[in-house]
Order: structure tokens, then C-alpha cells, then sequence
């Protein structure tokens, strides 16, 4: 296979990382040029117009999107983000991504991710109802229980998928299982909203015992306090490691003895930054993210790990919370510092294995109670972890490149086994 202009110039954005990852993958695998342009390129990208008539009567536009990557594995599932700075790229890069999430973890969904380039914490409750609602007005024909299943994601709740599921039953009747992530009371799944942060705890857990060491009293550092940092701090800290570091939008703050995260979360609810605890001491984000601990776990937007930031990590483990946080041109400086990397596609997965699970419940009408959640839920990512780390040591390849390997080749077989 020859080399593509992405893989050598591999500029930063999300899509252009994510595609230069699936490059080496693919060429591991001997896969020929068309094979790697089928997994590459989405089926369907949707950009729609949305205007928002704003409580002060003032018009704004707003671009909303949704990116289709593949769905020979099942339906297209993926997350809805509402922030400024989703654009196309973005959107096709995280699409990528959730293919090989679902194909590596062995949910029955293929990829997609949407999103609205719109700040959710500077509209009002009636504002994100309309833009959600218009949203659905404009790309119900492309979702469905069996076609597209959205979820949340940055800057989106239970409450955006109960207003979207709202919005599609309108037109085609009740139908929940065309958005995961609901509130629990419209067929939501126990531990929905917990999971990723789970994820991320179980994957912590499962490379500890692949490594023969203890968890005790290891340090952890957590960029994010949002929906996966929170509960991946709390989560960790109840498994007995010390959370010494987070950082949030506003802020970052120490204690290398351990935070109180009780304390912590009435002091972000209260004032809604981890900024200013009084049981720590103030530092930069960027600071937070060089500190020396055991496990780095970046867990807020993609990108925050460049080659210029991960020349001056210590941290003996990163493990990628969010999607897309350590870029292409990092990723090999870590592997040359021996920092092990537990990427995106298997550490951010708790999420959207719970998401398969609530579809599952709405297929079926039967709920689940919260305990066999966390018990399927432990069980899918420990076997997943378990073939990655063997796969990683046969081939004697990073994590990443053995978690490509998996998927990449899922993918392949199940695109031929449909057929064209
Ligand atoms: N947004 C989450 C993710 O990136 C969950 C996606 C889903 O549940 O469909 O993995």
C-alpha cells in the first residue's frame, strides 16, 4: 500500500490523526489501498442549518452534523456533542472512532458521531429544547432504532436524548431505542450515565492485573472533571488509588497526599470549578498534565496530548478517557518514553457498551437492574482488555496498534461478509 499525503504530513486535526492511525493498521494487516479507503472514507456525512429564534427574540445559525462512518456491523452509534468547536473534521474523525470502539468492544453497531457547533452553557433550557427539536426535524429521516442511535456526549445529557426521542416519536411513534442515554424514567439504562467512567476504572483494573500489580495507593491524574472524570475519580478512589490531580475548563489543583472528592464535588457543584478547593493547592492545566503519577487519564476534548505536551509527560500510564486526546505525531514519542497508552477505542468504550445495553432493554422491554449492568458491563470490557493485551504481546505492538488490529480486521470481515 503506498503512503497516503495524511499519514506523512499528518497535520493534527481529529479526522487526520484518527485516519493516519487506521493507515498503520491497515498496513500491518497487508491491507491493499481500496480495503483501507472502504474502512477510511464515512458512507454519509449530513450537515443541516439550524436557526434558533433566542429568548431575547435575536436570530443565531447554528451548523449541525452528523457523520456516518459504517455500519456492516450493525446500525450507525455514536454520540451528539453539542460545543464550539465541532466542525466537520472533528465529527469524522470521532465517527472513525466509534467503529473501531463497537467493533474492538464486540457491540453490534457500526460508527457515527454528531454534533452542534453551539456553546450549551450560554443557552437557556428553552433554547437547547429548539435547537435540539430542529435537529430532528432536519436529520429524523437518517436516525432510527435499526438505521442511527445517537447518544450523549460533551455538552449533552439524558435531558437532549429525552427531548430528541420526543421529537422522532412525534413522526414515526414511540420508538426508544433511537437514542441511548435516556433519562431512566422514558427506558434508560441503569449506570448510563456512570459508564464511560467506569469503563475507564475497569480498564485500569484489568491492565493492573495483566501487569501483576497492585492498585493500592496509586497515584492518578485526571484532566476533565466533567461526566468522565468525575466518575472515574470516584470509581478509582473507591478501588483505593490516590486521585491526587484534576483539571477542569477553568482550572487545575494538587494535593500529591489525595483529594477528598466528597469535598471536591460540593466545591464544583457549588461553584462550578474544581478551581479554588480549599483541600488543594491551585496549579495551571498544563502543569497538571506533566505531573509524575502513575496513570495520566486524559478525559476532555481530543488533542490536549501533542507531541509538544507528551515530550514532558511522566506518567508511567496514560489512559485515554476521552476520544482523541494523544494526536498522531505523539503517540510514537510516548511509546519511545515507554509510556504504556491505553487508547480511546478500548478505555472510552464503558459508554457506549452501556448504550448497547439500553437498546437491548428497548428491543426487549425488560430493564435491568443497576448490579447486572456493572456485571455485563465489567465482563464485556475485561474480555476486550484481555484480547488487546494478548494481542499486543504476540505481535509485540503498543495497545493502540493491537486494539486497530482487532478492529480494523472485525470491520474488514464483516464489509466482505455483506458484500457490496
Ligand atoms: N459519546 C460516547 C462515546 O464517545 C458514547 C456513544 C454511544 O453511547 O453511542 O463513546
Amino acid at each position: 500500500m503506498s503512503e497516503t499525503k495524511s499519514s506523512k504530513r499528518a497535520p493534527m486535526d481529529l479526522a487526520t490523526s484518527t485516519k493516519s492511525y487506521l493507515f498503520e493498521a491497515c498496513k500491518r494487516l497487508d491491507f491493499d489501498e481500496q480495503t483501507f479507503r472502504l474502512l477510511a472514507e464515512p458512507s454519509r456525512e449530513v450537515r443541516v442549518e439550524l436557526p434558533l429564534r433566542c429568548d431575547d427574540g435575536r436570530i443565531e445559525i447554528y451548523s449541525g452534523y452528523r457523520v456516518q462512518h459504517h455500519n456492516a456491523r450493525g446500525p450507525y452509534k455514536g454520540g451528539l456533542r453539542y460545543h464550539p468547536t465541532v466542525d466537520p473534521a472533528e465529527v469524522r474523525g470521532l465517527a472513525c472512532l466509534m467503529s473501531l470502539k463497537t467493533a474492538v468492544v464486540r457491540v453490534p453497531f457500526g460508527g457515527a458521531k454528531g454534533g452542534i457547533n453551539c456553546d450549551p452553557h450560554r443557552l437557556t433550557q428553552r433554547e437547547l429544547e429548539a435547537i435540539t427539536r430542529a435537529f430532528v426535524e432536519k436529520i429524523h429521516r437518517n436516525v432510527g432504532v435499526n438505521i442511527d442511535v445517537p447518544a450523549p456526549d460533551v455538552g449533552t445529557n439524558a435531558q437532549i436524548m429525552a427531548w430528541f426521542h420526543d421529537e422522532f416519536a412525534k413522526i414515526y411513534g414511540y420508538s426508544p431505542g433511537v437514542v441511548t442515554g435516556k433519562p431512566l424514567i422514558i427506558g434508560g439504562c441503569e449506570g448510563r450515565e456512570e459508564a464511560t467512567g467506569r469503563g475507564v476504572a475497569i480498564v485500569i483494573q484489568e491492565y493492573a492485573k495483566h501487569r501483576a500489580e497492585p492498585l493500592e495507593d496509586k497515584q492518578v491524574v485526571i484532566e476533565g472533571f466533567g461526566n468522565v472524570g468525575r466518575h472515574a475519580a470516584r470509581l478509582l478512589g473507591e478501588m483505593g488509588l490516590k486521585i491526587i490531580a484534576v483539571s477542569d475548563s477553568k482550572g487545575a489543583i494538587l494535593n500529591e497526599n489525595g483529594l477528598d472528592l466528597d469535598e471536591l464535588g460540593t466545591h464544583k457543584d457549588s461553584t462550578g470549578s474544581v478551581a479554588g478547593f480549599s483541600g488543594a493547592q491551585d496549579i495551571t492545566p498544563d502543569e497538571l498534565l506533566k505531573l509524575p503519577c502513575d496513570y495520566l487519564v486524559p478525559a476532555a476534548l481530543d488533542g490536549t496530548i501533542d507531541a509538544a505536551t507528551a515530550k514532558k509527560i511522566k506518567a508511567k500510564v496514560v489512559v485515554e478517557g476521552a476520544n482523541g486526546p494523544v494526536t498522531f505525531d505523539a503517540d510514537p514519542i510516548l511509546k519511545d518514553k515507554n509510556i504504556a497508552v491505553l487508547p480511546d477505542v478500548l478505555a472510552s468504550s464503558g459508554g457506549v457498551i452501556v448504550s448497547y445495553f439500553e437498546w437491548v432493554q428497548n428491543l426487549q422491554q425488560l430493564p435491568w437492574e443497576h448490579e447486572l449492568v456493572v456485571q455485563r458491563l465489567n465482563e464485556k470490557l475485561g474480555k476486550a482488555c484481555q484480547h488487546v493485551f494478548a494481542v499486543a504481546t504476540g505481535q509485540e505492538c503498543t495497545f493502540r496498534e493491537a486494539a486497530y488490529h482487532i478492529a480494523v480486521q472485525e470491520i474488514k470481515d464483516a464489509i466482505w461478509a455483506a458484500g457490496f
